[in-house]
C-alpha cells in the first residue's frame, strides 16, 4: 500500500544517521556512565559531549540542559518544580497550551491554590500580548508558561517580545519549544527565557528522549531521588543512545534548516494552493501566512456527519494525517485548541492537520488532494 506520512507534528521519522550512531552506541557502548572504568567513562562522555553539541545549538551552557524521559516530562519538571522551589504563586498561561502543560497547571491549582490566570486568544489562534502585559502588570512571583509553536493550528509566540516583558515585570518565562527546536534557530544568550523543553521525536530523534533547558542561576530541586545523575535533579541511570541520537538528529536538523525550511514552506504553498483549487469552501484555521512551516490546519466544507469517516478513509488510502494533537486524534469531541476561536458552526465540521518535514514530496500532497475529493 502507498505511504503518505503528514503528521509530523506528532512525530516524524528517525534520520538514518541517527539510526546508525544509536546501533553503534547501543552496541558497543553499553558502559554504565556512573561506572568509572574506561567503558564507564566513554558512555560518561558521550552524555557529556551530547550536552555540549545541544548546547552550543542553542548558544547556551551545557549546564543548562537537563535530559529528560520526553517533552511531557520537561513541561511537568519545570512548572511543578517552579511552584515548588521558587515560590510562584500566579500562573499565567492560555488555553490553547498542550495538556502536558495545561493539565499540570490545573492539578497544581487545585493543590497548591495558586492563581492561574488565561491570557485571551485572538481570532486568528493567537495569543494576545497586549492581555499578558495587562495581566503581568499586577502579577508577584509569577510564572508565564506559553507554547512557541501551537502544536495543532501552528500559531507563532513571538517569544523574544515575551521573554522581554516577562524580564520587564520579574516573571519566569517557560516556553514549550517542542515543535519549534530544530526547526528555528534559538540565541538563549539573547533571549532571556528561563526555560525551555524540547523532544528529540519531533525533529528525527528517537521517542523517549528530551530536554530541559534551565536557566543558570535558578535553583530546582530534584525529580527523581535515588542518584547523582543530571546534576543529581534526575536521578537514574541515563538512556545513552537516546542522549547521543538526540544530540545528533538536533545537530542535523540545524545543519539543513535554510534547505528544509524552504522545502517544507513550499510544500505548505502549494498544498493550500491545491486545497483551494480542488476543495471550494475549505477554510483555514489561523491566518496561513503568519502561522509556522510545517503545520497547515484546514476545515472541510463537509457535513458534521463525514467528520469521522474521513480519518478512517485515509488511513484506508495509507495517509496519516491527523484531527489535532496526536493525543486527541482518536477523540470525537472537538479540539481543546480549536474550541477557543472557532464557532460552533465551524466546530462540527471536521477540521484536519497536515503537518510536513523534509521527506514529503509533491506527489503526497496530490494522493492526499485527489482522495479528499473523494470523500
Ligand atoms: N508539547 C507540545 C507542543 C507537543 O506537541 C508535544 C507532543 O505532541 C508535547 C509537548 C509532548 O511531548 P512528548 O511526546 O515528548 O511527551
Amino acid at each position: 500500500m502507498k505511504k503518505v506520512y503528514l503528521d509530523n507534528a506528532a512525530t516524524t521519522a528517525l534520520h538514518p544517521e541517527v539510526v546508525t550512531e544509536m546501533t553503534r552506541v547501543l552496541t558497543e557502548d553499553y558502559g554504565n556512565p556512573s561506572s568509572t572504568h574506561f567503558l564507564g567513562r566513554n558512555s560518561r562522555n558521550l552524555i557529556e559531549l551530547s550536552r555540549k553539541s545541544i548546547a552550543k545549538s542553542l548558544n547556551c551552557s551545557a549546564q543548562e540542559i537537563i535530559f529528560t524521559s520526553c517533552g511531557t516530562e520537561a513541561n511537568n519538571f519545570i512548572i511543578q518544580s517552579s511552584i515548588r522551589d521558587l515560590k510562584i504563586n500566579k500562573i499565567i498561561t492560555s488555553k490553547i497550551e498542550h495538556h502536558a502543560v495545561l493539565h499540570t497547571v490545573q492539578i497544581l491549582q487545585e493543590q497548591y491554590g495558586i492563581e492561574v490566570e488565561y491570557v485571551n486568544i485572538l481570532p486568528s489562534g493567537e495569543v494576545d500580548i497586549i492581555h499578558l502585559t495587562d495581566l503581568l502588570a499586577t502579577a508577584d512571583k509569577t510564572l508565564v508558561s506559553l507554547m512557541h509553536i501551537n502544536n495543532e493550528i501552528g500559531t507563532v509566540l513571538n517569544i523574544e517580545r515575551v521573554a522581554k516583558i516577562c524580564k520587564q515585570h520579574h516573571a519566569y518565562f517557560h516556553t514549550d519549544t517542542v515543535q519549534s527546536m530544530g526547526k528555528v534557530t534559538f540565541d538563549l544568550q539573547e533571549t532571556p527565557i528561563d526555560f525551555l523543553v524540547a523532544s528529540a521525536h519531533k525533529f528525527h530523534g528517537p521517542k523517549g528522549i528530551g530536554f530541559a533547558f534551565i536557566r543558570k542561576g535558578i535553583v530546582l530541586n530534584p525529580i527523581l531521588l535515588g542518584g547523582e545523575q543530571e546534576k543529581g535533579l534526575r536521578a537514574g541511570t541515563e538512556c545513552v543512545h537516546n542522549i547521543v541520537g538526540q544530540a545528533k538528529a538536533l545537530e542535523i536538523a540545524y545543519s539543513s534548516l535554510i534547505d528544509d525550511e524552504k522545502h517544507i514552506t513550499d510544500l505548505k504553498n502549494y498544498t493550500i494552493l491545491e486545497l483551494n483549487k480542488h476543495i471550494p469552501g475549505v477554510k483555514f484555521n489561523g491566518n496561513t501566512e503568519h502561522t509556522f512551516y510545517n503545520v497547515l490546519n484546514f476545515i472541510l466544507p463537509f457535513s458534521s456527519d463525514k467528520t469521522a469517516m474521513i480519518l478512517f478513509n485515509l488511513d484506508m488510502k495509507g495517509i496519516a494525517v491527523s484531527r489535532g494533537s496526536a493525543c486527541q486524534s482518536g477523540s470525537t469531541k472537538p479540539s481543546h485548541v480549536l474550541s477557543e476561536f472557532l464557532s460552533d458552526e465551524d466546530l462540527e465540521k471536521p477540521s484536519l492537520r497536515v503537518s510536513f518535514s523534509h521527506y514529503n514530496t509533491k506527489e503526497d500532497i496530490d494522493y492526499l488532494i485527489e482522495n479528499l475529493k473523494l470523500v
